[in-house]
Parts: C-alpha cells; sequence; structure tokens
C-alpha cells in the first residue's frame, strides 16, 4: 500500500477538504495511474450529499470522481497493454467478474458483480473503492482506457462519464440524419449529448430550463433550442420527436417531454433525481410512447466512443479548477450554472 492525496466527504453534510487515502500496490493485471485531470460530475454530488440513499448508499470518507485522465507511472508483470507513459483514462467502473453473460456482451455496467470507481466495496483493501478526486490510481487493465492523441486530455477527461452516458442510448436509438432528438437540460451530459447527435448527422434540438444557454446551445451543435418554461414553443413541437435524452438532475414534469414524442417516439432517462416521478399513463398510451433508463456504458463501447470522438474531434467544453474550488464548483452545479463541464486540474492537490 501506499498513500495518496486526495479530497474526502466526511458525511453528507461536510464540505469535500483534504484526506490521505492508501491505494494498493499494482497486482500482476494492474496499471498505476498519476492522475492529471478529472471531470466533476454531477452524480458525485448526489452521491457526497448521500442523495442516492435508497439505491446505493453512501460510506464516508467518500472520495469521488469517475471522470479519470491520466499518465502510466507503474504495470504489472501481466499487463499487455499499456506501459508507462501512456496517456489513459478511467470512468464510472474499475472491475466486473469477466465471465457473465453481460460481461462478456461487453456490458461491464450491468454485471452483478461490477465495481463502481468510488463508493464500491474493494475486493483488495477491504475498504471502499475511492475515485479520480487523488492525484494517483490503481486500476485492473480491464478497466483502462486510450484517450486519442489529439484531443486535449484535460477536455477529454468528461467523455469517461458524460460521453459515453450519452453515446450509448443515442447509438442504441440509431440516432442519425433524418432523426429529430431532443437533449433535455444543457449540463455536462446534455452538452455532450449534443456535440455526439449532432456529429452523428441528427437534427438536434436543446431542451432546457435556461434562456440564456441559447447562442451557447447552437454553438454546440444544435440545430433549434425549446425553452421548455414557454408553453407556446412547447407546443409547436408536439409529438415531432423520434428520441428525446432526458439528462437532468433534479425534480421535473416528465409527461411535458413524453407528449413532445411521436407516436411509437421514445425517451431515454439518464439523469437521475433524488425523488420518483410522477407519469400519467395517457402520457403513454397515447402515442404508444415508450421510456427507458440507460446507464453509463461498458468498456468496448466506451473505447469506441473515445475513438469516435477522436475522429470528429469532440472534447467537453469545460472550466478547469483547482481542487480547493470544488465545493464552489458543486454549489454552481445546483443552480444549472455550468459551462459546461467542471474539471479538476490535479496538478492543484500537489501544490
Ligand atoms: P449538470 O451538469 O448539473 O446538468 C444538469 C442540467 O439539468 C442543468 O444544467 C440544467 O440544464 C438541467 N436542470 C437542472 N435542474 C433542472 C430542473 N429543475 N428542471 C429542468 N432542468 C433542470 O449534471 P450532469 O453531470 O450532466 O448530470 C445530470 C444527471 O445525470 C445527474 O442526475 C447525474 O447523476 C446523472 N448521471 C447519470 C448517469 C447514468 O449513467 N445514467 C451518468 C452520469 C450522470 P438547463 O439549464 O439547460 O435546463
Ligand atoms: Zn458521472
Amino acid at each position: 500500500m501506499y498513500k495518496a492525496r486526495a479530497f474526502a466527504a466526511a458525511s453528507a453534510t461536510a464540505p469535500l477538504s483534504p484526506h490521505t487515502i492508501e491505494r494498493r500496490e499494482p497486482t500482476a493485471h494492474d496499471v498505476r495511474i498519476e492522475i492529471l485531470y478529472c471531470g466533476v460530475c454531477h452524480s458525485d454530488l448526489h452521491l457526497v450529499r448521500d442523495e442516492w440513499h435508497a439505491a446505493m448508499p453512501a460510506t464516508y470518507p467518500l472520495v469521488p470522481g469517475h471522470e479519470i485522465v491520466g499518465r502510466v507511472t507503474a504495470v504489472g508483470s501481466a499487463v499487455k497493454g499499456f506501459k508507462p507513459g501512456d496517456r489513459v483514462g478511467v470512468g464510472c467502473q474499475v472491475d466486473s467478474d469477466g465471465s457473465c453473460p453481460d460481461c462478456r456482451a461487453g456490458h461491464e455496467q450491468l454485471c452483478a458483480n461490477v465495481v463502481l470507481t468510488y463508493n464500491a466495496p474493494d475486493k483488495h483493501t477491504g475498504g471502499v473503492t475511492y475515485g479520480g478526486y487523488s492525484e494517483s490510481v490503481v486500476v485492473d487493465e480491464r478497466f483502462v482506457l486510450r484517450i486519442p492523441e489529439n484531443l486535449d486530455p484535460a477536455g477529454a477527461a468528461p467523455l469517461l462519464c458524460a460521453g459515453i452516458t450519452t453515446y450509448a442510448p443515442l447509438r442504441r436509438r440509431h440516432v442519425g440524419p433524418g432523426t429529430k432528438v431532443g437533449i433535455v437540460g444543457l449540463g455536462g451530459l446534455g452538452h455532450m449529448g449534443v456535440k455526439l447527435a449532432h456529429a452523428m448527422g441528427a437534427n438536434v434540438h436543446v431542451l432546457t430550463t435556461s434562456p440564456s444557454k441559447r447562442d451557447d446551445a447552437r454553438r454546440l451543435g444544435a440545430d433549434a433550442v425549446i425553452v421548455t418554461r414557454d408553453p407556446e414553443q412547447m407546443r409547436q413541437h408536439a409529438g415531432s420527436f423520434d428520441f428525446i435524452l432526458d439528462t437532468v438532475s433534479a425534480a421535473h414534469d416528465l409527461s411535458a417531454y413524453l407528449n413532445l414524442l411521436r407516436h411509437e417516439g421514445h425517451l431515454t432517462l439518464v439523469g437521475a433525481p433524488e425523488k420518483p416521478f410522477e407519469i400519467p399513463a395517457f402520457a403513454l398510451l397515447a402515442g404508444q410512447r415508450t421510456i427507458s433508463g440507460s446507464v453509463t456504458g461498458g468498456m468496448r463501447e466506451t473505447q469506441e466512443m473515445l475513438d469516435f470522438c477522436g475522429q470528429h474531434n469532440i472534447t467537453a467544453d469545460i472550466e478547469l479548477i483547482p481542487m480547493q474550488r470544488i465545493n464552489e464548483a458543486y454549489e454552481r452545479l445546483l443552480k444549472a450554472d455550468v459551462k459546461y463541464r467542471f474539471v479538476i486540474d490535479m496538478a492543484s492537490l500537489k501544490g
């Protein structure tokens, strides 16, 4: 074991503060990574504040972070795919059983024994896993990804969660030329959804509560912007969307968005608000619409997404912050005031 500097929350009400954690020495299959950048996902905030208690209770101290980009500093004796100096990424998972039908199909995120990057039982230490708000991490090589060299490493960090979480459902629904796609919520996930759906050739509409984001939405690749608090704009688009991707982090009225779908249209939820939704039956029955959920993505598809972003030169629009400003960043996330992903510069931990 060796010590690593990190930032942790001591309880659901405590701010994040400096903390020292222990990382394992690399086993034969492990890669040790010096973390350069880590994106700030709204899931970090939900978990730090224990908002998902019923589904995923928080264990403290909690070190969040699952949008990791860094450099390999050491590899175990059996590691084939990576060597010191490689530029790599780690996303939302760090282990799985590797043998179940989901793992064999490349859907490690669905494995019953998946190990999340933080706040999950850690078989190596007997404690819990600690995430990327830290100077280093040790990960099984099966869960280490390659970051295309043409991408800015800080801007690439959010691809590891916001990127794959939006890419996977867009692909699953065969989004492309001729598809009218709505992206609800222009935050970290939403802005990646806009860039990716645009690159796939879809007709992209942003559905936002923030009229001030209109110009940015267009610059990011949206063909049109709908301010969802304006009933007239919502009425104009009723029954017209093929697919809607809902990335909203707080409670909201789903039926307003379901009514925008055409007959047999589909809405996928990736946002994970704390409280349950209320869905009127007729919002689904009337147009024979369907609603589904999606969680991150598997390793193969995550690498495919990274390579797609390399080919199309896609990274997140980021605000780079020192680790010490993380609590302020969380307050701004709660106000939908992020343009469009905070990324922590891990050099600030060493200062
Ligand atoms: P974020 O950057 O904070 O963006 C959320 C956006 O939602 C805001 O910018 C805002 O956009 C919109 N919004 C906020 N409050 C709203 C309200 N009351 N009504 C309508 N819209 C509202 O968050 P994020 O990091 O993108 O994460 C979004 C959600 O996805 C979180 O719940 C997160 O936990 C979840 N998530 C899920 C997965 C998964 O695998 N399924 C992975 C990562 C994250 P506008 O200003 O444009 O309205
Ligand atoms: Zn995330």
